[in-house]
């Protein structure tokens, strides 16, 4: 017997990402439902030739998706919305990509924006349109599922005739297939109740009988395996869905199949025992993240069962170090034998790019470090022949392994001994403001004369075809330094007229000249390398491309204030400077594995905090330092958010802290929750916080006021995503419900988030209704 090799899930968007591509096309009608099925269909052939030629195992089966996993499995069990109102003559893709896109009414077309969040591509918010499903964060990753739909009139109906077809194709291969599910739990928990007081665990024994049908068809089909993904042993669970756990997989007990249960991105911890005791043929844990518990599986695992160990991290893009991996898999051979250790990744391998190997755009010796999926492949066959054969087998690849390693661990381009030393000196005291919040606004006061209810945007505006257009030229080398700085300026200028012209209060550049808000500072600062292929599926057809961090990150030179003090001196009115925070670039990048994440976020705020000394310097005495990301960093176990937190927190004031008590330091957050974590954010002791909340009708905001926020806040009084042009009256309404939770004098107007998608003109005749909203509650205080 030998070991297996497996990976839990394959990217799916295709080395080139041809199926976004053929996604798009689809959409505008530019390619018909046959050709799209032929595109996914090829897809996955090459995506099982390379699982095949690499010696895994299996093929696995069941990853791919034309949008997303999730919601495949609300076709695979017939639980579509009853909302949608489908009538039954429209082909299942159709009825899929309205559930994912939703049906624009003519006055939408919401667009994605960047802040660590989708919301629909196309989707109708109106209620004429039908909104698409909600989308969410898969666990702590960026990737989003579309969120299920349950009430007490869900149905499940198993109609698997997809996946079947799918496994004949593998099949044809000549290779073991492997199913891949989200288990019945998994797709329960991340699902909404749609009805008030419903509980959506009451549907578990409908919807684990309809499993148990699927696995009898799978068996049937000659799949030997199921995996099924319960990532929810991994979080802090109510007591009744760890005991349903129990009961679904008793139910599941006696399938003609085996299952692989699959655990990943966190600790079993409270569940260990659960995971090991349940009654399947085998359990795959995260090496990576919870390799500590390897031990305490081993031994609570019974030994007929298949340990399926995921010891090359399926989020991140590192080299596996294959001496380490073998050092923790050997004693589990010793004790269950090769044929019941199986080796994967940590996780779906969906959560790296296709490959890094030969991305020209990593520079050397960087890029010989990274591994994407294909690599991780390679990886895994190494260690397969390892473990059979001996390291001598494979002395080669385990030598240059230890190389390539060794190279990384000691390059220059990852150490920089001045980043080192200014941390080992970093004053206890440098993430305090000199003053306590009460005297810092009273000194911005008098230094700004604002009127009551300031009126300011989020920092960008439009970004148009022609702003594109010359970024684009200017990285393609066809356009000057020269032409480039003047047509930013030009755009500048544009935005400065703009908003005088509209009376806003405080002006913002309008980072025309940024990409995206993250690369933009990456690409300037040292320790950062970028890939020209590195994506990553984000939700549906979209993907990103996050920055790498590889070394210690400093500041050569200053990032913004040029751009920003040319703003300013177009106009006598605050200038706002426009700052990406320490936990958003780190959130949304890859980092390095070789040191703690806490002090890598140090570091970039160490190198902001230099940036906001400067735009102090050079007269801009406004700067916001945006963390939308800040909430989704939060770890899955609610024992370590206290850490996170704290670490997080400290990073944000650090990078704010330099500056005197009349400079004004903003932040900015997304939609999402905070009311769970309204100290920590407190404790961030931005002067002003401005956040997402008019899609919650304010709602968001009572926290804060129940909370005492203490510092000024500026509530969204209108959506960004969609063109609509929200009237004075309704911005008023919201503002009035803003006061009566929050002192009218800490409040400021402004809109959700960033203007970077939408268009001038609508963009223009929202703000004139929203200052004039301001101006009616100044009247009418
Ligand atoms: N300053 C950024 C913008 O206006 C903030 C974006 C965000 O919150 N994601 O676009
Ligand atoms: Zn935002």
């Amino acid at each position: 017997m030998m070991t297996f090799i497996h990976t839990l899930g394959f990217p799916r968007i295709g080395e080139h990402r041809e199926l976004k591509f053929a996604l798009e096309k689809h959409w505008r009608g530019e390619l018909n439902e046959a050709e799209l099925l032929a595109a996914g269909k090829a897809l996955r052939l090459a995506h099982w030739q390379l699982q095949k030629d690499h010696g895994l195992d299996f093929v696995t089966v069941g990853d791919f998706a034309y949008y997303d996993h999730v919601a495949n499995h609300i076709q695979l069990f017939g639980c579509e919305p009853a909302r949608f109102g489908f009538s039954g003559s429209e082909s299942p893709l159709a009825r899929y990509f309205t559930m994912a896109r939703g049906v624009a009414s003519e006055a939408a077309d919401a667009s994605a924006c960047d802040c660590g969040h989708a919301h629909g591509d196309d989707a109708a918010q109106s209620a004429k349109g039908k909104p698409a499903l909600e989308m969410t964060k898969w666990f702590d990753t960026n990737y989003h599922y579309l969120v299920p739909e349950y009430d007490a009139t869900t149905r499940f109906q198993l109609d698997a005739g997809s996946l079947l077809e799918q496994v004949r194709e593998a099949q044809a291969l000549g290779k073991p297939v492997k199913a891949v599910l989200v288990g019945p739990l998994t797709l329960l928990w991340l699902g909404k109740e749609k009805a008030e007081g419903f509980d959506r665990l009451s549907l578990a024994d409908a919807l684990v009988a309809e499993y148990r049908k699927l696995l009898e068809q799978l068996a049937a089909a000659g799949v030997p395996w199921v995996q099924i993904d319960e990532p929810i042993l991994g979080l802090d669970l109510p007591g009744p869905w760890a005991l349903a756990l129990e009961r679904a997989y008793h139910t599941l007990q006696g399938s003609p199949v085996q299952i692989l249960l699959a655990t990943y991105f966190s600790p079993l911890e409270d569940h260990l025992s659960l995971a090991c005791k349940l009654p399947v043929a085998g359990l795959h844990i995260d090496g990576v993240r919870a390799g500590h518990e390897l031990t305490a599986v081993q031994d609570w695992l019974p030994e007929g069962k298949v340990l399926s160990v995921g010891v090359i991290d399926g989020r991140n893009i590192w080299r596996t170090d294959l001496d380490k991996a073998l050092e923790l898999l050997r004693p589990v051979l010793a004790r269950r034998g090769s044929e019941r250790l199986w080796v994967a990744p940590s996780c779906s391998l969906l959560h790296v790019p296709f490959t890094l190997a030969h991305d020209a755009s990593v520079p050397q010796p960087v890029r010989h470090w990274l591994a994407g999926a294909i690599e991780k492949l390679q990886e895994l066959a190494v260690l397969k022949s390892a473990l059979d054969q001996g390291d001598a087998a494979v002395a080669e690849a385990l030598a240059a392994n230890r190389a390539t390693l060794a190279e990384r661990a000691a390059s220059p381009l990852v150490k920089n001994p001045q980043v080192a030393t200014r941390i080992a000196a970093l004053p206890a005291d440098a993430d305090q403001r000199h003053s306590p919040f009460k005297q810092r606004q009273a000194r911005q006061r008098a230094a700004f004369q604002l009127p009551a209810y300031p009126t300011t945007t989020i920092g960008s505006f439009p970004q148009t075809r022609e702003i594109r257009a010359a970024r684009a030229a200017f990285k393609r080398g066809e356009l000057s330094e020269a032409d480039y700085t003047a047509a930013m300026q030009h755009e500048i200028e544009l935005a400065v007229r703009k908003q005088e012209a509209l009376g806003l209060d405080v002006l913002v550049h309008g980072e025309a000249e940024r990409n995206d808000m993250v690369e933009y500072f990456g690409e300037q600062l040292d320790g950062f390398a970028f890939s020209a292929n590195g994506w990553v599926q984000s939700y549906g057809s979209r993907c990103v491309k996050p920055p790498i961090l590889y070394g210690d990150v400093a500041r050569p030179r200053a990032m913004t204030v040029d751009w920003t003090q040319y703003a300013q001196s177009l106009t006598s009115r605050p200038m706002k400077g426009m700052l990406t925070g320490p936990i958003t670039i780190l959130q949304w990048s890859f980092v390095r594995d070789d040191q703690p994440r806490a002090l890598t976020a140090l570091q970039i705020a160490l190198a902001i905090r230099d940036e906001v000394v400067d735009l102090e310097q050079a007269g801009i005495r406004i700067i916001q330092i945006d963390e939308p990301a800040i909430r989704e960093g939060l770890p899955l176990r609610r024992a370590q958010w206290k850490s996170y937190l704290d670490w997080a927190a400290r990073a944000f004031r650090i990078s704010a802290s330099g500056v005197q008590d009349d400079t004004q330091i903003h932040t900015h957050m997304c939609y999402s929750e905070f009311n769970d974590i309204l100290p920590e954010i407190a404790g961030m002791d931005a002067d002003v916080i401005t956040i997402e909340t008019s899609r919650s009708d304010m709602e968001l905001l009572r926290g804060f006021g129940d909370f005492r926020y203490p510092n000024e806040i500026g509530p969204g009084v209108y959506d960004i995503h969609s063109p609509r042009v929200p009237s004075v009256a309704e911005m008023v309404r919201l503002l009035q419900k803003a006061r009566d939770v929050v002192p009218a004098e800490h409040l400021w107007v402004n809109p959700d988030c960033g203007l970077k998608t939408r268009g001038w003109p609508e963009t223009e005749a929202a703000l004139a209704n929203m200052v004039e909203a301001a101006r009616q509650l100044r009247d009418d205080t």
